[in-house]
């Protein structure tokens, strides 16, 4: 009688072990390194899952990372098939791109509207304070596009010019901070006209509206043709992006970072990186 009690509690304590970390496992989120089963998800990531869809704002105007092609609809790009590949290990069939801009993003993030950001999103201490951010998936520096004639070769030179950047990015004050410097002093207001999309600058240098285009490398290389030039002498300002989410989806914000550390290691992202013919041209 009293070893077939023994017996007992000790099948009852080893049932509530296997339970206990079993609970604990769902609770403390699917490590994307441990293979995550739509068993153990976290909670937000599981949301996803049971929708069906992985909502992902990306860009649309920026070749090589996120691209929509006016024809065919169909995105392209480094961005795109991160988000592709996110939805394919969560084991979501279905992924809805919504165009975002510089100025939009954040929004979109925070009303709930899409699940992630994943459009050349600079990591920033003061961005940090409203989003969540993985590890950065790539790294590129600021630069500037101009017209072969322009005569534009230093910070000295951009005194006197007209300069188009993105409104909500972080070029204006990168540019600002570079030209100080090197002793050059930049105003928002003399030297700074702000617009809400890239074709909308690249227009706007070709109609000699501004006299450059401030943005990532990355991003101005999409823009490049016949008449206009990338400086190789003004490059500044690293710009590290990672995938955004919203505050609270900390289960999320935590796979997403786990994806990001394994397809750096793996060579996954460089796999990307190269079939998008998106390395960077130089360093940050
Ligand atoms: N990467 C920069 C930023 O996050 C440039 C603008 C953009 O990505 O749209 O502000």
């Amino acid at each position: 009688m009293k070893n077939w009690k023994k017996g007992m509690s000790l099948l009852l304590a080893v049932i509530m072990c296997v339970a206990f970390a079993a609970c604990s496992s769902s609770e403390g989120g699917g490590s994307a390194e441990g293979g995550s089963t739509p068993d153990n998800l976290p909670s937000d990531v599981q949301a996803i899952v049971d929708r069906g869809v992985l909502r992902v704002g990306v860009k649309s105007d920026v070749p090589n990372f996120g691209y929509q092609d006016v024809l065919t609809e169909e995105y392209s790009g480094l961005e795109i098939d991160l988000a592709n590949k996110i939805a394919e290990t969560i084991g979501v069939d279905d992924v809805e791109f919504t165009a975002v801009t510089a100025a939009t993003r954040g929004q979109l993030l925070d009303s709930g509207d899409i699940d992630m950001v994943i459009a050349t999103f600079t990591i920033n201490d003061e961005r940090k304070e409203s989003w969540n951010f993985t590890t950065p998936y790539y790294t590129d520096a600021v630069s500037l596009l101009v017209k072969k004639d322009s005569g534009i070769a230093d910070y000295a030179d951009l005194s006197d010019k007209v300069i188009g950047v993105a409104t909500g990015s972080t070029s204006m004050e990168a540019l600002i901070a570079a030209a100080a410097e090197q002793g050059v002093t930049l105003t928002s207001a003399a030297n700074f006209s702000e617009y809400a999309t890239y074709p909308e600058i690249k227009t706007a240098l070709d109609a000699g509206r501004v006299d450059a285009f401030c943005v990532d490398g990355s991003i101005l290389s999409g823009y490049l043709d016949d008449s206009v030039e990338l400086l190789e002498s003004i490059r500044f300002a690293p710009q590290e992006y990672g995938i955004a989410t919203k505050l609270s989806n900390t289960g999320l914000a935590e796979y997403l970072d786990d994806l990001v550390n394994t397809w750096l290691e793996d060579g996954t992202i460089d796999q990307m990186i190269s079939d998008n013919g998106a390395a960077a041209s130089f360093e940050g």
